[in-house]
């Protein structure tokens, strides 16, 4: 699946460019992606006598705001995953596969996610099950 869609090593969450999240920081309800131009990497900082240091980054997904507010990220946790990216999981054919093999985590996702959330999922479908064309 490349980078589009992967789970993280270590935390299983779910990431990728083609992942809908909520930037991380608490309270930013901004809509990015969990793809690496969001992720929060290894980073150059200066400190206050101008000394440059390699620094890691926390790995957690920001928008343009608070990417670079790395002071605050020790203190950010990481947001569950949107309703939407549960949803489409559970909705598209592309995740039969996963979701034969993930049973458990599958009953999970549908504990979590609203009706409001998987329809719309449905409606991202390339094949919508209502075949309504007026
Ligand atoms: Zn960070
Ligand atoms: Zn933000």
């Amino acid at each position: 699946m490349g980078y589009g869609v992967y789970e993280e090593p270590g935390n299983g969450r779910w990431a990728g460019y083609m992942v809908p999240a909520p930037c991380d920081y608490p309270g930013c309800e901004a809509e990015i992606d969990r793809g690496l131009g969001w992720k929060c990497e290894e980073h150059v900082e200066y400190t206050a006598d101008g000394t440059e240091s390699e620094v890691e980054g926390c790995g957690l997904f920001f928008c343009e705001e608070h990417r670079y507010e790395t002071s605050d990220h020790h203190t950010v946790k990481p947001k569950p995953d949107s309703g939407h990216w549960t949803a489409w999981q559970l909705v598209d054919d592309s995740w039969e596969q996963w979701r034969v093999e993930n049973p458990e985590r599958v009953a999970k996702m549908r504990a979590l996610v609203t009706e409001a959330d998987l329809t719309w999922a449905r409606a991202q479908l390339d094949d919508p099950e209502d075949d309504d064309r007026g």
